[in-house]
């Protein structure tokens, strides 16, 4: 396996290494065409000017003479290309050997691409309108050059060919740095992530990039860390919880038999009554861990179907109705009527959540106190609201009270209880895409408003 830095340099120096030869070799043909043509153009107009100037003799003499235009000769052997002049029969009226611009002393300054095959053109030397000789030009490459020439243009090659390797060099070096700025915090964000599953769950990624992804990537790290140490921190507090929970009717019971079986107490029914009582606690203590259990290892089945939530609720108002006028509460329901309230859910497990908030708003409220459920539409949502004007929850307990086994203040511990019913509501209307919020000021009441999302739910 390679690292991130390694295989991204690598990538990098392959994939500038490709894009600057490619460069290179382009730069370099289109110079070398560009150069040629040019070259060749110079050809052309020297050709041009021999034949004018062979034209110019024949019109200053009349006639065609043994040294006419021989002076180009000396030009032709420095130039390197071989003149022949021949009249209008074809006869040669002077000429140069081509054997001697091969083996002439000036080459040195000359250098022949393609050297090898000799190459004769033809020109009409034409006066007044007619053709009156023929000049040869015979060289023995397509182009000629000096070696200045040749010079300029190896020159111009290796500009092109050291400004390649620059350019490589500084690629290897840009493309290091942005592999190290991509593999560093990744590396720093793995060891964090190592430590968090040694159980470290302390571990934090401090280090911090500028690229969005591994800045994001580090962010929900450090939100994973934090969630773990918090869960970790819940773990090890419900195991108190639940022993101290269990502690409690179990002393109770224990306390109470070994007083009846030392005939402290004498075995009546009144008390056997009110150990049952605590031994039924006990049981719906372990029933609610056992409803919480299944939901925290998500096995809770649930069987969705169409709630008209209106009359859904109303039938568990009814069935409450006796308890509140019990305790003298003012139990009322608002609906607003025009609305359909038509949702998607699990009934059992909806009416749970209805039961444990409305069991609680009687529960911590008293008597002569009311409770307000209120049900309308906003927007995209179907709201149910339960408001009482109970004991209310201390601000410092609010942000605990869906978690399990919490109860807030000691005081609250004579009602029964065991801190459990919001947690299941929680994670009910969870699996409903619904969510929950309380409001809630100790000694004047408690609000929880849950959202069904419409579209959702
Ligand atoms: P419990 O079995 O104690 O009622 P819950 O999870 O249902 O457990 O509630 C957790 C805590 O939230 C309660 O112990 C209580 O302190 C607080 N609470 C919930 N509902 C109300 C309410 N309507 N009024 C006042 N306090 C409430």
């Amino acid at each position: 396996m390679q690292s991130i830095r390694k295989r991204l340099s690598i990538l990098f120096a392959i994939s500038s290494l490709i894009a600057i030869l490619l460069t290179i070799l382009f730069v370099n043909i289109t110079i070398n065409n560009k150069f040629n043509k040019y070259m060749l153009d110079i050809q052309n107009k020297r050709n041009e000017r021999i034949v004018s100037y062979f034209e110019e003799v024949y019109k200053r003499d009349n006639m065609w003479k043994e040294d006419s235009g021989i002076e180009l000769m000396h030009e032709a052997y420095m130039g390197n290309y071989c003149l022949t002049l021949r009249d209008t029969n074809g006869n040669v009226i002077w000429g140069m050997d081509p054997s001697n611009i091969i083996d002439s002393s000036h080459l040195s300054n000359m250098n022949v691409e393609n050297k090898g095959v000799y190459v004769n053109k033809k020109f009409d030397v034409i006066v007044d309108g007619s053709t009156v000789g023929y000049v040869e030009l015979g060289q023995y490459s397509s182009i000629l050059l000096t070696e200045e020439d040749i010079e300029f243009k190896s020159s111009i090659n290796r500009s092109i060919i050291l400004s390649g390797i620059g350019t490589l060099g500084i690629v290897i070096l840009i493309s290091l740095y942005l592999s190290n700025e991509l593999s560093i915090p990744i590396r720093k964000i793995a060891k964090t992530s190592k430590r968090l599953s040694n159980g470290n769950f302390n571990a934090k990624s401090y280090y911090e990039s500028d690229i969005e992804e591994i800045e994001e990537l580090r962010d929900n790290i450090n939100i994973l860390g934090e969630k773990l140490r918090y869960q970790d921190m819940l773990r090890k507090r419900l195991v108190s919880d639940i022993s101290h929970e269990i502690r409690t009717p179990l002393n109770v019971l224990q306390n109470n038999l070994e007083a009846m079986i030392d005939g402290i107490f004498p075995v009546n029914n009144q008390r056997l009554v009110s150990l049952n009582e605590e031994v039924i606690r006990f049981g719906k203590l372990l029933n609610n861990l056992d409803t919480l259990k299944e939901f925290e290892d998500e096995s809770i089945c649930i069987d969705f179907e169409n709630i008209i939530l209106d009359e859904f609720i109303m039938e568990i108002v009814h069935e409450f109705s006796l308890e509140a006028k019990s305790k003298n509460i003012n139990f009322e329901c608002t609906i607003d009527k025009e609305e359909s309230y038509l949702i998607y859910g699990d009934r059992d497990k909806l009416k749970q959540v209805f039961i444990n908030l409305i069991s609680n708003s009687i529960k911590f409220t008293n008597s002569n106190g009311y409770i307000n459920l209120y049900l309308y539409k906003n927007n995209e949502s179907t709201i149910v609201e339960i408001k009482d004007n109970g004991i209310g929850i201390k601000q410092e307990d609010l942000p605990f009270i869906f978690e399990r086994l919490y109860r807030g203040d000691k005081s609250r511990q004579s009602i029964e209880g065991n801190g459990i019913g919001l947690t299941i509501v929680k994670k009910i209307l969870n699996l409903h895409y619904a969510s929950i919020d309380v409001e809630s000021e100790e000694g004047v009441g408690t609000s929880f408003k849950i959202n069904f999302n419409n579209t959702k739910a």
